[in-house]
């Protein structure tokens, strides 16, 4: 059944169906992104509506990309233009799904585990980009995803899956590498310039992501072995990539234009004076015990549980030079996903002969 690229068959259609259940969940992911950090619920309405005229839209409207390209772009009911960001994030989401797709097949746990993961990132990266927050919710839910794959292989006994020391699921370990390499430049930036040079969102995604990078590894590899590509790429790209952002922005607001997230979030100037102690308080409280504390309040008073989002945060508007360091740990995990086993093997071959030679 191979053709000429040794794709087969079932290979071929498992990519017809991962990209068109991509960008479905792109059309849902568009809803996410819209309504999640605007604190506005995710069921109800139970139907899309246009941002604009709020015309509840019907079957016909709601094809992703098709629906787009044949309205011209525009709003069927209003004639407003409709961001390109809607076309965008589906056609982005079925891409994603084919390519983790085939990189990850046959082995469908992971490809299963990886595609959910992977479609919460892209409402990370595009909300922590125009409004510079991550929702608690989306980085509970890749924390939880990551952990499942790993607690999923050790229940069946899958190789590569187990339990650290008899007791901890490996993935926990990752989770406690990427909370610690992240959290202490948290904590350095506060030490060395008195300034938040990682939100704690990013703390959280680290922790998410240090999870699901063990919980991956091959079986026989060191399970740590993709995080170091995945932090140098993350800092690498934020570092080429910021500046330039940075710059753009000046550039924009000079020409009397304003971002999108001077735009909602309102000016203040007072900050709360923060301290050493209550830095590390944050990483250690926040990191492991927030989600737990609001759940258990969530299934006592079932309240709603909490966003942080512009309603809490409408009193911090992003400085000049800040820029959200989400987006670039997305690139840099999915650059360690897909390249990184290449990358490392190269630099252990070539930057540690010595290391290699060893049996
Ligand atoms: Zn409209």
């Amino acid at each position: 059944m191979h053709d000429r690229n040794g794709m087969t068959r079932e290979v071929w259609f498992g990519c017809i169906v991962t990209f068109l259940l991509g960008i479905s969940v792109g059309s849902f992911l568009n809803v996410v992104i819209w309504r999640l950090p605007r604190n506005g619920s995710l069921v109800s309405p139970q139907w899309s509506y246009c941002p604009n005229c709020s015309h509840r839209l019907m079957g016909g409207d709601l094809i992703p990309l098709l629906s787009y390209l044949i309205c011209g772009r525009k709003c069927r009911y209003c004639k407003k233009p409709i961001s390109s960001r809607y076309f965008w994030v589906e056609l982005l989401t079925g891409v994603l799904f084919v390519v983790l797709y085939l990189r990850f097949q046959p082995d469908m746990a992971n490809v299963i585990a990886l595609t959910m993961f992977g479609a919460l990132l892209v409402p990370i990266y595009s909300i922590d980009m125009e409004l510079f927050l991550i929702p608690n919710q989306l980085n509970l839910l890749v924390f939880a995803i990551a952990v499942g794959r790993d607690v999923y292989g050790i229940a069946t006994h899958e190789p590569g899956h187990a339990l650290y020391h008899g007791i901890l699921p490996t993935s926990i370990l990752g989770a406690l590498t990427g909370i610690a390499i992240f959290g202490s430049v948290r904590v350095v930036g506060w030490i060395w310039k008195r300034v938040e040079a990682m939100g704690l969102g990013d703390v959280l995604l680290a922790r998410a992501m240090g999870a699901m990078l063990v919980s991956i590894v091959p079986r026989g590899a060191n399970s740590l072995r993709l995080v170091p590509i995945w932090v140098a790429l993350s800092i690498g790209s934020g570092a080429i990539v910021g500046p330039a952002m940075i710059m753009l922005r000046r550039r924009a607001r000079k020409a009397g234009k304003s971002s999108p997230a001077s735009e909602t979030i309102t000016d203040v100037e007072d900050e709360d004076p923060s301290t050493l102690g209550r830095e590390l308080r944050d990483i250690l409280y926040v990191v492991w015990l927030e989600d737990a504390v609001e759940y258990v309040r969530y299934l006592f008073q079932r309240r709603e549980i909490n966003t942080p989002g512009l309603a809490e945060e409408d009193n911090w508007k992003p400085a000049d030079t800040a820029i959200p360091f989400g987006p670039f740990m997305v690139i840099g995990f999915l650059a360690a996903i897909f390249v990184g086993e290449w990358l490392t093997s190269m630099y252990l071959t070539y930057a540690l002969p010595v290391h290699s030679a060893a049996p």
